[in-house]
């Protein structure tokens, strides 16, 4: 599976897997990792890390935006052969490790099938392992608030709805925010382009995730890294206000 590697500034990669994005913080040869894209996009990804001079073994800790399977894919693929740590929010660290699961449904996503792009993103998604069993053994909390001591030095930022512990991660100094699903910039089921919300039937909490677009307002940055879609150059701020406006 291919993926496309593209260098937005300094020390900072996004990465366009087959359907999902996934951001590679580089310091030397040694990265932190920003998601894992779908267990079908490993191969892309062990190809991106060499592609900007790394590798597996370089991956310094794995962060996850949220558990679901197209940005956890190979977390614990990861962990488990290399020994990265995995980090994720407290509340999503549960979900992570499959306590529980919250993401659409099969049924769910048969019934909204009558949608344009629906049911062949849902075919694709299959067989890129939206059901395989991706849970991490040892999924690890953000030691606390504030820039992780990793390189890319990414400061979490907790942005419920979509799950109950999703996180985007702002980069202060590049003035970068890598939202994940809390705000993107296209997806196979959507017909618009640019910054909008996922569908709904993607969201746990959707008036939570609405909510959450006004934490990603107050964030200083004018490139928006997305779990789906294209990279978004202009103010941060003015995507999250347009994605907002576009959901009521
Ligand atoms: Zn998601
Ligand atoms: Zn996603």
């Amino acid at each position: 599976m291919r993926a496309a590697v593209r260098h937005v500034a300094d020390g900072t990669f996004l990465v366009h897997g087959e359907d999902t994005n996934w951001v590679i913080l580089t310091e030397g040869d040694a990265v932190t990792l920003i998601d894992t894209g779908y267990p079908g996009d490993r191969a892309g990804l062990l190809a991106s890390l060499a592609e900007v001079g790394s590798s597996p073994e370089a991956v310094t800790a794995v962060l996850i935006t949220h558990a679901h399977n197209d940005h956890q894919g190979s977390a614990e693929y990861l962990s488990a052969t290399y020994g990265a740590p995995v980090l994720t929010h407290q509340a999503e660290v549960p979900h992570a490790r499959r306590d529980f699961l919250h993401q659409v449904s099969v049924g769910r996503v048969l019934r909204g099938g009558w949608r344009p792009g629906v049911l062949p993103w849902a075919a694709h998604a299959l067989r890129s392992g939206a059901t395989a069993n991706v849970a991490v053994t040892a999924p690890e909390p953000f030691p606390g608030p504030g820039p992780l001591d990793l390189p890319g030095r990414p400061v979490p930022v907790h942005t419920p709805g979509h799950t109950a512990g999703h996180c985007a991660f702002h980069l202060p100094d590049t003035g970068v925010v890598v939202s994940g699903d809390a705000l993107v910039t296209g997806h196979p089921t959507a017909r618009a382009r640019g910054p909008q919300m996922l569908t709904d039937m993607f969201h746990h909490e959707r008036a939570t995730a609405v909510a959450s677009l006004d934490v990603l307002a107050e964030l200083d940055g004018d490139l928006l890294l997305p779990g789906h879609g294209p990279l978004h150059k202009g103010p941060v701020r003015d995507a999250a206000r347009l994605a907002r406006e576009r959901a009521q």
